[in-house]
């Protein structure tokens, strides 16, 4: 296509694309159950033991650039964990909820202070194990955990504690259509159980959030996709994933692939602690395309290589399954990973639009044109390529062997 032609295509999609513009609220494509969106360097404050510091390849922060892990060193493992602490409804900013459940109470942050039932507390708030109703403007939600609530700037700070196999079941609820057959579900179970105990402590507060960047926990939801998620848990039950080595694996998964899944260390970087390798897959392509301001390329570019950087002067390396590994500037010859340089751009531009890694860019007059395929980070497990295998008779084994060749099941207890 000449340069005529590219301005005329952008023109028509700049008409076509402006509203969906607007929704910039990435994280909650979580919503849509379709998530696990953006493995990334880890860019929490880890407490946890040197092992999961600052190593995972697998955050799904769009928050950092940085996506060089530190190797993962070797000091000794933790104990097998049999429960999980996530911090929940940061995303809604609570400043007031109403609880059901073992109790009512009625919570408050008045600044720094926690008020509870109309007194103030001088203490967090911890509630025992039980089923949990929720409520505050704008959520209603259910959770089997005890609950910690502190008060922090006018905020709620809400950290739930769930057992190990109650958060699998809820995560794989949560990360799934309500269609999804039931082996992509089991699938989804051990993929989900082996990523947070691979993943350590990515939260100051928790081990976990409940957004894309850790794994997507809305809450109970529908009650019969739940019944079919807690059934995948408990048929998956202490199964987990394991490299060569031994280690649990820090199993990534995402909604579409596009046609062929990517190569984790191309996209996160070595060693390599997913046991994923980049396959062709039978998944749709899930074309998209996005239309922004060249100005905003320019700014991701500069971001990404660490110095300032023209569109124009922008070469994008794509490995095999067409993701963008990495990104060179000829002008100063700085190169950076083509994850950090998606990670910018999806950050700018809204995540629903910058969908995946897999993408390439033509410039025309003041504003670049992105056309890409898939959804999500595109390493490990395809969603929507499982849910389709699994129609068509591929049971979890099958499917988990696909996605994580170098990856085999097995019990958490094992090691
Ligand atoms: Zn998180
Ligand atoms: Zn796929």
């Amino acid at each position: 296509m000449n340069a005529a032609g590219v301005a005329m295509l952008i023109a028509a999609l700049v008409v076509g694309t402006a509203s969906a513009a607007e929704s910039t609220d990435a994280w909650d494509g979580a919503a849509t159950g379709r998530s696990a969106l953006l493995p990334a360097a880890g860019t929490s404050t880890v407490r946890a033991s040197p092992r999961h510091a600052r190593s995972s390849p697998a955050a799904r922060a769009p928050s950092s650039t940085s996506a060089t892990p530190a190797p993962a060193s070797r000091a000794p493992k933790p104990a097998a964990d049999t429960q999980v602490d996530v911090r929940i409804l940061s995303k809604h900013r609570p400043a007031r909820l109403r609880l059901d459940g073992p109790r009512s109470l009625e919570v408050v942050a008045s600044g720094n202070t926690l008020i509870v039932d109309g007194r103030p507390q001088p203490h967090a708030l911890r509630l025992d194990a039980g089923r949990w109703h929720v409520r505050g403007r704008g959520l209603d939600r259910r959770y089997e955990a005890a609950l910690s609530l502190e008060a922090r700037d006018g905020e709620l700070l809400v950290v739930a504690t769930f057992e190990l196999e109650t958060y699998v079941a809820a995560v794989t609820a949560s990360e799934t259509e309500v269609d999804t057959p039931f082996e992509a579900l089991r699938a989804q179970a051990i993929t989900a159980r082996s990523y947070v105990l691979a993943s350590g402590k990515r939260h100051d507060e928790a081990r976990a959030c409940d957004l894309t960047h850790c794994q997507v926990l809305r809450g109970e939801g529908f009650a019969r996709h739940l019944r079919r998620a807690r059934d995948a848990a408990r048929s998956t039950e202490g199964i987990v994933l394991r490299l060569p080595g031994g280690d649990i694996a820090l199993s990534p998964f995402h909604a579409s692939c596009g046609g062929h899944t990517a190569e984790p260390v191309a996209v996160f970087g070595a060693p390599d602690r997913t046991g994923a390798a980049a396959v062709p897959d039978r998944c749709p392509a899930s074309p998209w395309r996005a239309v922004v301001p060249r100005a905003l390329v320019t700014a991701a570019a500069t971001d990404a290589l660490g110095g300032p950087a023209q569109a124009a002067d922008l070469l994008l390396d794509r490995d095999s399954s067409g993701a963008v590994v990495r990104v060179v500037d000829r002008a100063s010859g700085r190169d950076a990973r083509g994850d950090a340089f998606f990670r910018a751009l999806g950050s700018r531009a809204g995540w629903d639009r910058i969908r995946s890694a897999k993408f390439s860019m033509t410039l025309g007059g003041d504003q670049a044109l992105l056309e890409g395929q898939g959804h999500g980070h595109g390493v490990g497990l395809c969603q929507a390529g499982a849910a389709l295998l699994a129609r068509q008779g591929w049971t979890a084994e099958q499917l988990l062997a696909h996605y994580f060749p170098h990856a085999l099941p097995g019990k958490l207890q094992d090691k």
